[in-house]
């Protein structure tokens, strides 16, 4: 089952998508990850998208449809593909059918992970970090045993700048404005799941396995 997932910072998509490899066995692919693998192993494709890296230039569509098509036809890829922060735009979702279609392939379903905006603020907002260790708490969720201090190793916890609100309503309005024709596409196709993301850990994935057997009748 080939699987796109969509969700903004903060509705656990990762966790998610660990879940969904780990039960489903399948390939999680990033255009990032696929890129730095195309120019790790030196393809013919690869070396062209190093170019445009070096020279600090984005990677033109054309070159990320080479480096998807090359990727998805390997053999790992027959049990299914989890999509993730691909496809952007109407364009590439497009180009994404394209490909598929030549590989005898299709989007089977796509997940779109929906969280309350007050709900997500209040997630990633409440995030704080040891800057020396990495642990990550939460003022609410989970706080460290003493107000401000890592239980690890005793350090100072921060904000992370990414975390603050001003931050993060500019990252969801760009992942809004990108993601909204991209989930129109699909919705014309009949495939999206809208999966309610404020529930325990354990439901969303009981909802999102549901919703996989529904795309898949
Ligand atoms: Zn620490």
């Amino acid at each position: 089952m080939n699987i796109l997932i969509i969700g903004a910072p903060g509705t656990g998509k990762g966790t998610m998508s660990e879940k969904l490899i780990e039960k489903y066995g399948i390939v999680h692919v990033s255009t990032g990850d696929m890129l730095r693998e195309s120019v790790k192993n030196g393809t013919e494709v690869g070396k062209k998208a190093h170019g445009y890296m070096e020279r600090g230039e984005l990677v033109p569509d054309e070159v990320i449809h080479d480096i998807i098509l090359e990727r998805f036809a390997q053999k790992d890829m027959e049990n299914g593909i989890l999509m993730d922060g691909y496809p952007r735009t109407l364009a590439q979702a497009e180009d994404l059918d394209t490909i598929l279609a030549s590989l005898g392939k299709k989007v089977d379903c796509v997940l779109n992970l929906e969280l309350d905006e007050q709900v997500l603020i209040g997630r990633i907002t409440g995030r704080r970090t040891c800057p020396n260790c990495k642990a990550i708490y939460h003022i609410q969720n989970m706080p460290p045993k003493v107000e401000g201090i890592c239980d690890i190793c005793g350090s100072q916890l921060v904000t992370r700048k990414d975390d603050t609100v001003e931050s993060l309503r500019v990252r969801l309005d760009a992942y809004h404005e990108s993601t909204k024709d991209v989930i129109g596409y699909y919705e014309k196709q009949g495939i999206v799941k809208n999966i309610n993301a404020d529930q325990s850990v354990e439901k969303v994935f009981e909802d999102i396995t549901e919703a996989l057997g529904e795309c898949n009748d």
